[in-house]
């Protein structure tokens, strides 16, 4: 409240202004990197990231394919097709070996048959070109955890291509000690009102790279070239974020380390008290190389080994009034989506037909967490 009364008493209620100034450098310092364009949203962010990267119509990117659609979209609004890749069993996200077949496999095939092309309406992509027709990576941190980032960076430094990492569920994770988000060329934080913190909408792009953010911040004010009137060489977006709500960002970084620690005391109070049922598994940290902000506590419900399906445990906790709610759907499921080439291995399937998020707010009371335990305790071992 006493940033946002700032930004009106000095009428800064505008995309730009101190907060939004503040904010960034405040993001900054929390995730180690150089540079931070606050924007409207993560959507945004990668829509940027992809368009500094140089994605075109006829290109493709690789990305997660157990994620939410903002991760793909503007994929698609460039005209570029996505490529998904499934998920290694123990983060739940991308799979280093399915990553390197995918690359492989969009090279034998662009050699192939160069023309095939899912949304393109470009056809300029010469056999050697084609070689280079995938753009970038964009790896997903679902849940919070990070994924195994030291195999993905070998594979994308060995084919030379830039991974943008959406990070917008896993602000306050980190891999091997490093904030995420702050490895790949570029990293995408979201503050929409589920996420860890808030702005009520916004995100933001992050990268040590000076001059792409420059520039992402120039695309996302219009494109207004330095001029005395308004003059555009370059089509922009409308993406930057407003001063009122970067002030919202400003109180909730205060907090930040308060929400991690609230939301991994979630998670370890139901591992605690639910690590030893038959048939239910947590998403939880390989190795201390992981950190994760727990965002959500994620479980499997393993129906032979449960004696019950995740479908029976949600219902007897909705009869509680309780709610839960299934995992991702992934996206090579997603009608708009399954015609895209995918490279599969069956883990994210079986994470959709078994998984369930549990309640997982920062504001939970311990009087609500042992309500949701013994439903759960209730129903799983009657
Ligand atoms: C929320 C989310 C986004 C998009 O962020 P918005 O700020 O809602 O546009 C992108 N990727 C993932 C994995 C998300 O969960």
């Amino acid at each position: 409240m006493k940033y946002i009364k700032e930004a009106f008493d000095h009428n800064w209620v505008a995309p730009l202004g101190p907060n939004v100034d503040n904010f960034e450098k405040v993001l900054a310092d929390y995730t180690g990197v150089k540079h931070v364009a606050a924007l409207s949203s993560g959507t945004a962010a990668i829509h940027l990231a992809l368009i500094l990267l140089g994605v075109k119509p006829g290109d493709e990117v690789i990305a997660s394919n157990f994620t939410f659609s903002a991760t793909i979209n503007p994929i698609v609004y460039l005209g570029a097709t996505p490529v998904l890749v499934d998920s290694e069993p123990g983060t739940w996200n991308m799979d280093p070996g399915l990553l390197e077949q995918a690359i492989l496999g969009r090279r034998a095939s662009a050699s192939a048959a160069p023309s095939l092309k899912l949304w393109s309406v470009s056809d300029k992509a010469s056999a050697d070109k084609a070689e280079h027709r995938v753009k970038a990576i964009i790896v997903v941190y679902l849940y919070g955890m990070p994924a195994n980032l030291d195999e993905i960076m070998a594979i994308a430094n060995k084919y030379e291509i830039p991974v943008i990492e959406d990070a917008a569920e896993a602000l306050g994770s980190r891999y091997k000690g490093k904030p995420v988000g702050s490895t790949g060329k570029f990293g995408v934080l979201s503050f929409n009102g589920n996420k860890i913190i808030t702005t009520s909408g916004g995100g933001a792009l992050i990268s040590d790279d000076g001059k792409l953010i420059a520039r992402a911040r120039f695309l996302a004010t219009q494109a207004r070239d330095k001029a005395p009137h308004y003059q555009h060489s370059h089509i922009g977006y409308n993406y930057r974020m407003s001063n009122v709500l970067a002030g919202i960002g400003l109180g909730q970084m205060e907090v930040i380390d308060k929400r991690v620690e609230q939301r991994r005391n979630n998670f370890n109070f139901y591992k605690k008290n639910l690590g030893g049922i038959e048939g239910l598994s947590f998403l939880e940290e390989p190795d201390e190389s992981y950190f994760s902000n727990y965002w959500l506590t994620t479980i499997l419900i393993d129906p032979v080994k449960a004696g019950k399906t995740r479908e029976d445990l949600q219902t007897a906790l909705e009869k509680e009034n309780i709610e839960s709610r299934h995992l991702w759907k992934p996206m090579h499921q997603q009608p708009v989506f399954s015609s895209c080439p995918a490279y599969l291995n069956g883990t994210s399937d079986e994470l959709f037909a078994k998984g369930l998020c549990l309640p997982s707010g920062s504001n939970m009371s311990d009087k609500d967490r042992m309500r949701v335990l013994n439903a759960i305790i209730k129903f799983l071992t009657k």
